[in-house]
């Protein structure tokens, strides 16, 4: 292990949703209404991410669905309760570029109240469902603000077929909005084969072989920066229902489930790992100028952030 990889304190996240919470494709589970009566394997699943954390004596954030933590508000409470980070995935698990403002901010806003209430903790970190903050919805991060968050880990700075922000700083950085100052952690991409991936989480991790996420780790190591990892509990069980989906939808989400556990223990048992507050923390994070680097010219916001 080099130098780098024995002291950059990474961040891991789970995003706390059930297996049927897939995104950008029909399914029987489109109606919030449904999901009581569909199966359930997200507290099982939890428990094994659980486990796996304190094998390695590791904290990690869990950004829970609102709707959720109402579902199984003992989960929350046993995740908080063990010393983890609780942070919000929005309430019924919506992508933000379908949504109005105003949508949107009901339900960041009831999310987080249900989730403090539920955890004691106070919620300031927020994951988009479906990375879904593109650059044409850049309105969320002053609502984000207004509404008592502080860090957006929502951005992958890489071409995705939905979220996604190509040219997107890799870089924490301080965001200014007109609401306030908000920390933008992007999840880590790498250069490979002339190209800009994702390596460190969901699909990605399930599909490349352990090699090549370690080369992620070294290359973002080696850049100065610590890696954003994540995980669904779905994705370390292989004998999850499946949906009946399209063929490239059925190829991403149930690719690589059943090596998914021992990779995940690799990365932990290799790297160190924290919440993403402590990351920050760690880090620094105080660049106010990264996000000229931002390809987001219709959204008006460069032009205020780089005077
Ligand atoms: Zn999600």
């Amino acid at each position: 292990m080099t130098a780098a990889a024995a002291t950059m304190l990474n961040a891991f996240c789970i995003d706390l949703e059930e297996w049927f919470h897939v995104c950008d494709v029909e399914t029987p589970y489109q109606d919030p209404a449904t999901w009581s009566e569909a199966p359930s394997c997200v507290e099982k699943d939890t428990e094994v991410l659980l486990s796996l954390l304190d094998e390695v004596d590791t904290k990690a954030t869990f950004l829970s669905m609102g709707w959720l933590a109402e579902k199984y508000p003992e989960l929350i409470k046993r995740i908080s309760d063990l010393g983890h980070e609780i942070g919000c995935h929005g309430y019924y698990h919506r992508l933000v570029y379908e949504q109005k403002p105003e949508e949107f901010r009901e339900e960041i806003s009831t999310a987080r109240k249900i989730l403090e209430d539920v955890s004691g903790q106070q919620v300031t970190c927020f994951r988009a469902p479906g990375f879904s903050i593109t650059s044409d919805c850049f309105w969320a991060y002053p609502i984000l603000v207004e509404e008592g968050y502080e860090i957006d880990v929502s951005i992958v700075p890489a071409s995705r077929d939905h979220g996604g922000v190509k040219d997107f700083s890799p870089v924490p950085f301080v965001m200014e909005t007109d609401a306030g100052a908000l920390k933008i952690f992007p999840v880590s991409v790498m250069q490979f084969a002339g190209r800009t991936i994702p390596f460190s989480g969901g699909g990605y991790l399930r599909l490349f072989p352990l090699r090549m996420i370690h080369y992620g780790f070294r290359q973002t190591h080696r850049r100065g920066l610590p890696v954003m990892a994540y995980i669904h509990p779905r994705e370390i069980n292989p004998t999850q229902p499946r949906l009946d989906l399209p063929l490239l939808k059925r190829f991403k989400y149930y690719v690589g489930l059943e090596s998914c556990e021992r990779k995940l223990r690799s990365l932990l048992h290799t790297y160190r790992f924290g919440t993403v507050s402590d990351v920050l923390h760690d880090f620094g994070c105080t660049d106010r100028k990264q996000y000229r680097d931002v390809d987001s010219r219709q959204t008006g916001y460069p032009a205020q952030l780089a005077k």
